[in-house]
């Protein structure tokens, strides 16, 4: 059994408090991913409530829904939390758009593909330089694609111990949380987004739709930009 094996088999599948006091006994470097999105909102909340020492940081793409800096706004005056903004390396990004114009990704995977990793992948991977375990919002029941994940897990591209600690919550449960805690969300949920991105690459879901089918739709099933894929 290797190293971060190990590590991984030291953490107890517990509550989302709980999952949060272990990964800081274990770790001084641990950070967490907000995009602002209710998973996110209520994790927010817990670190806040309980003052526990997590970085919290964003990925600004400069493409988000105007809505997203709101409840960013919001966040931030009511919580008085410190949230580390990484945008997108200015000469690679003026680069791209001079290159290709500001609408490349609807062109190609590829052009998709080259966007995200501008814009998302590369302010993640610094986002994470230093940190030993990330804390994201995901839940197994967003999508397919999740649900074949793990609540704690090794992320190899970046190196670090992923944990998500809402992994197993339903959206009912998550509600009923932000309700009864009145966590700020964003407005666009109750608009027919459950999953928020770049604004040009998320639209409102239909019913019946998983909760990941609106973010690049014209793509068909594949529903990650490379932030979290399965390893
Ligand atoms: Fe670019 Fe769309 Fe990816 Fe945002 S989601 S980084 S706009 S391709």
């Amino acid at each position: 059994m290797t190293k971060k094996q190990l590590l991984i088999n030291d953490f107890i599948p517990d509550s989302p408090e709980s999952l949060l006091f272990q990964a800081i006994q274990k770790s001084e470097k641990v950070v967490f991913s907000t995009s602002f999105g209710k998973e996110d909102q209520a994790i927010t909340f817990l670190i806040q409530k309980e003052q526990l020492p997590i970085s919290i940081f964003t990925l600004d793409t400069g493409r988000l829904f105007e809505e997203t800096y709101e409840v960013h706004d919001r966040t931030i005056n009511k919580y008085h939390v410190q949230i580390k903004v990484y945008s997108p390396d200015q000469n690679k990004l003026s680069e791209l758009v001079s290159k290709k114009g500001p609408l490349s990704f609807y062109e190609s995977i590829e052009n998709r593909k080259e966007c995200c990793a501008i814009r998302k992948i590369e302010p993640l991977i610094r986002a994470l330089e230093n940190a030993e375990i990330w804390i994201t919002g995901l839940r197994k029941d967003q999508s397919l694609n999740r649900a074949q994940m793990s609540q704690i897990e090794w992320d190899e591209s970046n190196q670090v111990i992923k944990i998500h600690p809402l992994f197993y919550w339903t959206n009912e449960q998550l509600d009923l949380f932000l309700d009864t805690n009145n966590i700020p969300i964003n407005i666009l949920h109750k608009k027919g987004f459950p999953s928020i991105g770049c604004a040009p690459c998320t639209r409102a879901i239909e019913k019946g739709e998983d909760e990941r089918a609106g973010r690049w739709w014209w793509e068909g099933s594949k529903k990650e930009c490379g932030l979290h894929q399965t390893n």
